[in-house]
Formats: C-alpha cells, sequence, structure tokens
C-alpha cells in the first residue's frame, strides 16, 4: 500500500504532485515531507544548520527522544549539517493529525532553543527558496539557487560543433603522431603512441567541439588510422635522414623520396609492419573500452536535470 499524501496534507501545506513531496511552513519554520515508501513512514525535513543554535546540545538530546512522546514518531535525527528529520509512521486516516502533531512539536522545541531554518548549501539564513534539485527537496538561499540553476542551464547547452571538433580532433592526433615520431627516435616501438592517438584526438574533439558525438568517435577513429599511418612515414623519413642523410649530403625531402625504394627491401618492412601492427593493436586494445564508453554514453539522452523553483 503506498502512502496516501494528498489524505495526509497538513493544514496550508501544498502537496507538490511532481515531485511527490509536501511543502509548507509552521510558525514561520519552513517543512518538507517526503514519503519513505520502503518503511511506511513520512521524513519531516526541516533543513538547519544547529551549529547557530545556542541551544545545540538540548535540542539534539530532546530529538532523540523525540519518539518517547508518541508512538507514531519512529524516530528523530540530524545528519550532522543540515537537516533534522522526524520519522512518522502511517496509520492512515490518523496521518494528517499525526503529522501536524509531531510537525507542532518540532517546531516548539525550534522556537524554544532558537533553531530556524538555513539554506541546504551554504547556510546561510538570508532569504530562502523552496526549490527540488532532481527531484529532491531542498531550501536554498538566492545565491545558492541561482548558482544551481545557472549549472544546470549550462549542463543542458552544451551543444555539439562538429567542425571546431573536426579541428580539434586534428590537433589531437597530430599531438598523438608527434609521440609516435619522437618514441620512434629514440628507436623504441613507436606502436605503443598508437593509443595516444586515438585518446588525443577523442579529446580534441571534445574539448572544441563541445561534446563527443558518434559522428565524432567515427572521425577521430578515421583520423587516427590515417594518423598511424602518417606518423610510422614521417618517422621512417626522419630516420633515413638521420642515419645516411649526413653522409650522402641528401635533404630530409630526398629522404623521403627514398621510402618506396626502401620499402622493397623485406627488413624495412618488417620493421614497419611491426610498428604498424603493435600501432593499430595498442590503440584498438587501449582504446576499446574508451571508444564504448563513449558510444553508449552519446547513445543515452542527456541526463535531465531539473531545477523547480516553488
Ligand atoms: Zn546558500
Amino acid at each position: 500500500m503506498s502512502l496516501q499524501m494528498e489524505n495526509a496534507l497538513p493544514d496550508g501545506f501544498t502537496f507538490e504532485k511532481a515531485q511527490n513531496v509536501m511543502r509548507g511552513a509552521d510558525r514561520g519554520i519552513r517543512l518538507w515531507i517526503a514519503p519513505v515508501e520502503a518503511e511506511n513512514q513520512y521524513q519531516i525535513q526541516l533543513y538547519t544548520d544547529l551549529e547557530k543554535s545556542s541551544d545545540k546540545n538540548g535540542f539534539l538530546e530532546w530529538l532523540k527522544t523525540m519518539h518517547q512522546d508518541a508512538d507514531f514518531i519512529r524516530r528523530a535525527e540530524y545528519n550532522g549539517s543540515n537537516l533534522v528529520s522526524v520519522y512518522v509512521e502511517s496509520e492512515g486516516d490518523a496521518d494528517k493529525e499525526n503529522l501536524t502533531t509531531a510537525m507542532h512539536a518540532l517546531v516548539s522545541r525550534c522556537e524554544a532553543s532558537g533553531v530556524h531554518n538555513c539554506c541546504a548549501h551554504c547556510k546561510s539564513d538570508g532569504s530562502l527558496h523552496a526549490a527540488a534539485v532532481d527531484n529532491a527537496p531542498l531550501l536554498l538561499c538566492d545565491g545558492c539557487l541561482s548558482q544551481v540553476m545557472g549549472r544546470m542551464g549550462k549542463a543542458r547547452v552544451r551543444k555539439e560543433n562538429p567542425l571546431l571538433g573536426i579541428i580539434g580532433a586534428i590537433f589531437g592526433v597530430l599531438i598523438g603522431s608527434l609521440l609516435w615520431i619522437g618514441i620512434g627516435q629514440i628507436g623504441f616501438i613507436a606502436g605503443i603512441a598508437g593509443f595516444a592517438i586515438v585518446f588525443c584526438g577523442m579529446k580534441g574533439y571534445d574539448l572544441l567541439g563541445g561534446r563527443l558525438s558518434k559522428f565524432g568517435i567515427v572521425i577521430c577513429v578515421l583520423l587516427s588510422c590515417l594518423t598511424i599511418l602518417g606518423a610510422e612515414f614521417v618517422s621512417m623519413g626522419i630516420a633515413v635522414y638521420q642515419e645516411v642523410g649526413k653522409a650522402y649530403g641528401i635533404t630530409l625531402a630526398d629522404s623521403f623520396r627514398v621510402i618506396p625504394d626502401l620499402l622493397q627491401e623485406s627488413e624495412v618492412v618488417a620493421g614497419v609492419a611491426k610498428d604498424l601492427v603493435i600501432g593499430y593493436g595498442l590503440a584498438i586494445w587501449a582504446s576499446y573500452a574508451n571508444i564504448k564508453s563513449a558510444w553508449h554514453q552519446v547513445g543515452e539522452k542527456p541526463a535531465q536535470h531539473t531545477v523547480v523553483r516553488f
């Protein structure tokens, strides 16, 4: 049996159907009442900062014993930072009366101990607004509310710009290929930079393009494949130049021109093949999880963050 929120609504309170929560105030203290279906209870929520009360310890002691005052009050507690909760067992038709009784008791004690509402985020006690952030009821000050709204707004407008994304991806794979060439120069297997090329490409697309889409992932993978070939080619050209360039007095451009001839030799082909196999292999192996998660992420609808100000 689910809790009958509408029937339990204390006088003067409003039932917010979309968030399934009741909100209102008792003698100036603003409260939320949220259902705890699993335990067949209601949770009366009071956002406050007990540090601001001169009678913090007295109030906490009283909270601990509050359940002794009425059998429908299961327990009352403070979360140590910003929320006092009173749990009221649902008894069907008596809920409205029980909630009202529990609320009155809580508010009376608040008055006696100088406990008042505070912003749930920064704990200031300026002007406060009732709001629901991702359906969670909160009490927020002006500053925190506009901050939350601004953050959610930005998250929504983060749109993809494919052209900038491609430019970013090109920059990314070029940076990755520098690593490939660099590693090749120090005589190491350049292929281990294959991962860096894919990674930098996707990062570049994401940074400049605003968002990595499926289109972006495909572009990055294609660019990376081409770049790995290109990087290996450049790496070879530089190696040739360094080894024989000075001795024979040929230029860097000449060194590149002899590459096709060099590729006739099986020894060279074996070396290049080793680099490329390792390069593509590592790129695929190391990027697989990355690409898979990015692919799934873009497949999902962007998380629907909501801020409702009551
Ligand atoms: Zn605040």
